[in-house]
């Protein structure tokens, strides 16, 4: 029996089962408790109604939901984006982000409290580094985002209709359970062509992307990620996709190459480049100081060959530092042959970096280049949750 009580945010399915029968209750309950926790998001075991009084009692004496509470929460101007800062039991603090794109809600979620890693133009990376996540930490950011869904739901709900392609934003009610009741707003309603309608009988807004690109670096955090992933992607629970998770690395190399040798679930993986030389790299990211450069291209490529995936390379553009068409061209050169997308971010301010974002102009060329001299395929990262410091590398807790 064990002793202190188990969050079952840290349990797999099968976990959970093998804690039932050390429980003395019933394994056969496993799959209703999962649902419970996954799928109805409770807080806590008397709101697990169909679970019979006696497993309920045996969980509550060993056990419990590592539910995160929420400290703050923030919508962002841009009608799409929400911030939650949630307190740890160990009174840390971390943020997790809501993001609405068209038809699908995706969570970024944080995988430590900082960062070791450093880079000079991330706001984790100023605060330093205190601990890793645990893997019910990570999950319960995911729990949270798919909560915040369910009690989201209101009476009647926006439809979005882009108006540029004139593509609907997804079946009724997909796009439109704002946690506000306020989906479009600002400028964002000058673009869209909004309708109202009523929900669907039975719908069920659905988390359906999650990026671990919040605080923290994941692969220094490798056992813990990779649990949380499995969880998510367990199909009686969340049942995310696993090509529907995407992990972001800063190029740890004996991460990627042990991503490289074992068979994991197929999420993708984008690994942060920014520059295209050794030295202009250790200039912003210090982690290439331990892993250089022509040792993290040749992860990247063990990584391709071992699973016959695609790598997304992420870019941060800094006015005047990294985004000359030449750069663009150095990048092409080092990609080569290798699968793979570039994605732009232009710089996102932080306190402690006072370089400026490319402007979209020279943002285009870059990509241009990239697509049309290399054949590589390019996106420009739309900018969100900017005014709420919510988006790529602004996630930061101030000091308590
Ligand atoms: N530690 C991981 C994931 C978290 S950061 C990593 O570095 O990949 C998520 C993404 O945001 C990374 O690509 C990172 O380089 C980028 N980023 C960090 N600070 C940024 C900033 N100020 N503006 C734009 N992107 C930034
Ligand atoms: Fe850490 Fe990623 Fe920020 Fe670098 S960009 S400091 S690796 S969170």
């Amino acid at each position: 029996m064990p002793t202190a009580p188990r969050n079952l945010y840290d349990l797999t399915r099968p976990e959970l089962r093998a804690l039932l029968g050390s429980l003395g209750v019933n394994p056969a309950h496993t799959g209703r408790v999962w649902r419970y926790l996954y799928w109805e998001c409770v807080e806590q075991f008397s709101a697990m109604d169909e679970v019979p009084a006696r497993v309920r009692a045996a969980l509550t004496a060993h056990a419990t939901i590592g539910v995160l509470p929420t400290a703050v929460e923030t919508d962002s101007s841009d009608g799409f984006t929400r911030k939650f800062l949630l307190g740890l039991p160990d009174a840390e603090r971390i943020e997790t982000v809501l993001m609405r794109f068209t038809g699908r809600v995706t969570a970024c979620v944080s995988s430590q409290v900082g960062c070791a890693m450093g880079c000079v133009f991330c706001a984790t990376g100023q605060m330093g580094y205190t601990r890793h996540l645990t893997t019910g930490e990570i999950v319960a950011q995911a729990v949270h985002v798919q909560r915040a869904l369910l009690q989201s739901v209101p009476e009647k709900c926006h439809v979005l209709r882009d108006s540029f392609t004139g593509a609907s934003g997804g079946r009724v009610g997909a796009v439109g359970a704002s946690p506000s009741g306020n989906l479009v707003a600002g400028a964002a309603a000058a673009r869209h062509a909004v309708a109202e309608a009523r929900p669907a009988a039975g719908y069920r807004p659905r988390l359906r992307n999650i990026v671990l690109m919040g605080m923290g670096e994941p692969l220094h955090n490798f056992d813990a990620v990779m649990r949380a992933i499995d969880i998510f992607t367990d199909g009686t629970g969340l049942g995310l996709a696993a090509d529907r998770i995407t992990l972001s690395t800063v190029g740890v190399v004996p991460g990627i190459l042990r991503l490289a040798r074992e068979q994991r679930k197929p999420f993708h993986l984008a690994v942060s480049l920014h520059a295209a030389t050794q030295a202009e790299r250790a200039a912003i990211v210090p982690a290439a100081r331990k892993w250089p450069l022509d040792e993290l291209m040749a992860a990247c490529r063990a990584y391709s060959e071992a699973t016959g995936r695609r790598i997304f390379y992420e870019w941060t553009l800094i006015e005047g530092k990294n985004d000359s068409p030449e750069q663009a061209r150095a990048v092409g050169r080092l990609l080569g042959d290798l699968p793979a997308q570039v994605n732009l971010i232009p710089l996102n301010p932080t306190q402690g970096y006072d370089g400026a974002p490319t402007r979209s102009e020279a943002a285009r060329k870059f990509q241009d280049v990239l697509i049309h001299e290399f054949g590589i395929p390019s996106t420009v990262r739309q900018r969100r949750g900017i005014d709420i410091a919510a988006g790529c590398g602004q996630l930061a807790v101030a000091e308590k």
